[in-house]
């Protein structure tokens, strides 16, 4: 696991750890995310890219400052 080293200054972000839907490995997400985000098991999507707050497909299990 990755410790809190997080170099990016914005603020009111957090990351949000997130369950997948297809095989339930665990993804840590970053709120605003520009990006699509797959599930590193599976490949599933995981969290959508909007522009701004990420948009969570599979299941939000915690919220991590
Ligand atoms: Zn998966």
């Amino acid at each position: 696991m990755r410790k809190n080293n997080i170099m990016v200054p914005t603020p009111n972000s957090n990351f949000l750890s997130v369950q997948c839907l297809k095989c339930g490995e665990n993804t840590i997400i970053f709120t605003y995310t520009t990006m699509d985000i797959e599930c590193k098991s599976c490949g599933e999507l995981v969290a959508k890219k909007t522009g701004g707050k990420a948009n969570v497909v599979g299941k939000v299990l915690s919220v991590l400052d």
